[in-house]
């Protein structure tokens, strides 16, 4: 049988919230980091962790599964502080809005108040092989979730913002 490696996500004691760390189990606002976990191939997963600095950095190193950092404001439906904690939709650190294209839907509008900046890096891993991958960063939070309209700061939606939520809505309404 094949070895698997225990789950942050599932064995710590903590609640699964976008505000609060999962293993000191405290609201840290805005200390918070998310975390990609990985499956026992070493693939990316759905599942995120969100953890405190200071948690991140005793557990994340000696864990044996492969965590990966999420760069912070990225958007992660289900995860998002502002906009996913007090939403109907959310099951602990996941989405479970039907419209998500994850979950089979036409796709959910989420607004960011910038498009991200996007690069390359390149370099090599631990034991010598080639790595790399594109980074796309975000320079503040998403804004507007079409999943929980009432969150987030919406005196920051512009009018191109709002216009952008209209056509999403109306593209997918015309599709049959
Ligand atoms: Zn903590």
């Amino acid at each position: 049988m094949k070895n698997t490696w225990p789950k942050l996500s599932a064995n710590l004691p903590g609640l699964r919230r976008p505000n609060h760390c999962q293993a000191c189990d405290q609201f840290t606002h805005k200390t918070l980091e998310l975390w990609r976990e990985h499956d026992d191939n070493d693939q990316p997963t759905p599942i995120v962790v969100c953890l405190c600095h200071a948690c991140a950095e005793q557990i994340i190193n000696p864990h044996p599964r492969l965590y990966s950092p999420i760069e912070k404001n990225t958007p992660v439906p289900g995860a998002m502080e502002d906009l996913c904690t007090t939403c109907v939709h959310r099951a602990d650190l996941t989405c479970k809005n039907p419209l998500l294209k994850a979950n089979g839907g036409q796709g959910l509008t989420i607004i960011t108040p910038e498009p991200p900046t996007t690069g390359f890096w390149d370099g090599c891993d631990k034991s010598g092989r080639r790595t790399g991958g594109r980074l796309v960063l975000y320079s503040a939070p998403a804004i507007y979730c079409e999943g929980n309209p009432q969150a987030g700061d919406k005196d920051k939606l512009t009018e191109e913002h709002r216009r952008l939520i209209q056509l999403a809505r109306e593209a997918r309404e015309q599709k049959p």
